[in-house]
């Protein structure tokens, strides 16, 4: 029998935590599945993603920056992690800059496919020029994916005057209202997200970091869609990510001994599930005095915590850690989230709703205290709270007011204990994770939907092979 070489998988991700810690991961999800899974990056990238690939037969290509747009990048920085959001313009002319030199890496290489962010909207023309099939990546799960079509093909939000009018999102199974200021600001790019559907529309298809009994309706609403193929291939930090060597734990900081600390701090907590861990993104950063009602909040709520603090130049009010001290931890940069949120002493999650965030949450099988700040995320708590039923939403008033630390402590202590509601909570949230689990062992629905992508895409090789002269 001829022996079928393996397939050659090009993944190339935007260069933000959120994008590419799932595509790091998906790499090794495919290289598990036997395909020759390769990152394309730039040498400012290599230190994240180096320790990540470690003991893993994923390589490494690494794509330097032109002179002429390194010379944008905001202190000659490769990724948006902690960059201000006034230097992202800059940091973007950079990325698109980027397009000769990838273009020419894959007439050189010829990969058998490629997984591209949506912003590599253009990969999909140099793919289709070269016959190689394109993957897109969202980072999103259906849900949001289904939310955002839906606005973007009625444009229902753009009929409210005020921002804090709410309106019903039209055309999918639940009945899910959202505030004109809760739409995304990627809206606001009409031009690229037209652009963007198109090259979706000329790509093979699109891997879906989520599993199918997470948003069942949605899956299949997402792929009714004529034209569209999807795969949902997730939860793609429990299939792969288990270890601490990864860029989950480093980031874009050093600061082991503070996590070093944290952890084995979690490690004496004698009460299974009494920590509830607080972390905003990568990207969010709160002005002081929300962090202050953070703090205060926090320490009114009686739990303990690990709170991870992102603005450098901030202080607790004095007194703060000298009373908290043996019950809550912070965390100044980078945190190993699935490390603290997989920790039996954690028993609820503070989360921004970021997507990577949400489904970590939901595989670590705890309750969560939703506080969206931007972009898809408002979605997403939807999704948690109304949907699955496994978030308590923090009361935040207008858009962009200040969270006061009364409703910080409310709706900690209501995700985290709250009495029969709260133990229905923890019970959908316990379930769920047993589906995510369920979903990336062999047999599972992410499994084979990764095992038949990977064969689909060899067939379509040896299809194009064939047909050559
Ligand atoms: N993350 C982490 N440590 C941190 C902050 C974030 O490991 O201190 C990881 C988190 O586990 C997730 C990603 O960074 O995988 C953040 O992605 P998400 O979609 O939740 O939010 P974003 O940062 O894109 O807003």
């Amino acid at each position: 029998m001829a022996v079928v070489e393996p397939l050659r998988v090009f993944f190339i991700p935007l260069m933000s935590p959120g994008h590419m810690i799932p595509m790091v991961d998906m790499a090794k999800l495919f290289s598990r599945h036997g395909a020759s899974a390769t990152i394309v990056t730039t040498p400012g990238n290599e230190p994240l993603v180096r320790p990540s690939v470690a003991g893993s037969s994923v390589d490494l290509l690494l794509l330097p920056f032109p002179p002429s747009a390194a010379e944008l990048l905001p202190g000659g920085r490769e990724n948006l992690t902690f960059m201000p959001k006034s230097d992202h313009a800059r940091f973007f002319d950079a990325f698109f800059a980027l397009r000769p030199s990838l273009e020419a890496l894959l007439r050189a290489r010829r990969p058998d496919c490629i997984v591209t962010d949506t912003m590599y909207a253009w990969t999909a023309d140099a793919a289709a020029a070269l016959g190689i099939p394109r993957l897109v990546f969202h980072g999103h799960g259906t849900f949001p994916q289904c939310v955002h079509e839906s606005l973007h093909l009625r444009g229902t939000h753009k009929k409210k005057k005020s921002e804090e009018e709410s309106f019903l999102v039209e055309g999918i199974p639940d009945r899910v209202e959202l505030r004109k200021s809760e739409v995304s600001s990627i809206f606001q790019w009409e031009a690229a997200l037209d652009f963007w559907k198109e090259a979706e529309e000329k790509s093979f298809g699109v891997v879906v970091n989520s599993f199918y009994a997470l948003e069942p309706e949605y899956a299949e609403l997402y792929r009714r869609k004529p034209g569209r193929r999807a795969w949902c291939v997730g939860p793609v930090s429990l299939a792969n990510c288990k270890g601490s060597t990864s860029i989950r734990s480093r980031g874009g900081n050093n600061n082991h001994p503070e996590v070093e600390r944290c952890l084995e701090w979690l490690d004496s907590v004698g009460t299974a599930g009494s920590v509830v861990y607080v972390c905003f993104g990568s990207l969010n950063e709160f002005e002081p005095e929300q962090l202050d009602e953070i703090a205060s909040g926090l320490e009114e709520s009686g739990y303990g915590f690990v709170w991870v603090v992102r603005n450098s130049g901030w202080a607790a009010e004095e007194g703060f850690e000298e009373r908290v001290k043996g019950r809550g931890v912070i965390i100044r940069g980078w945190a190993p989230q699935t490390l603290i949120l997989g920790h039996p002493a954690v028993g609820g999650f503070v989360t921004h709703c970021g997507w990577n965030s949400t489904l970590e949450g939901v595989a670590a099988g705890v309750p969560m205290v939703t506080w969206p700040v931007e972009y898809e995320q408002f979605v997403n708590e939807k999704l948690i709270c109304q949907v699955l039923g496994v978030g308590v939403g923090v009361e935040r008033g207008e858009a962009g007011a200040v969270v006061r630390k009364e409703a910080v402590a409310k709706a900690v202590a209501e995700a985290m204990g709250g009495g029969r509601e709260g133990e229905r909570r923890r019970e959908m949230a316990r379930e769920y994770a047993a589906m995510a689990a369920a979903a990336v062992e062999e047999g599972g629905s992410s499994y084979m939907d990764t095992a038949g992508l990977i064969q689909e895409l060899l067939e379509f090789r040896a299809q194009a092979q064939s047909a050559r002269p």
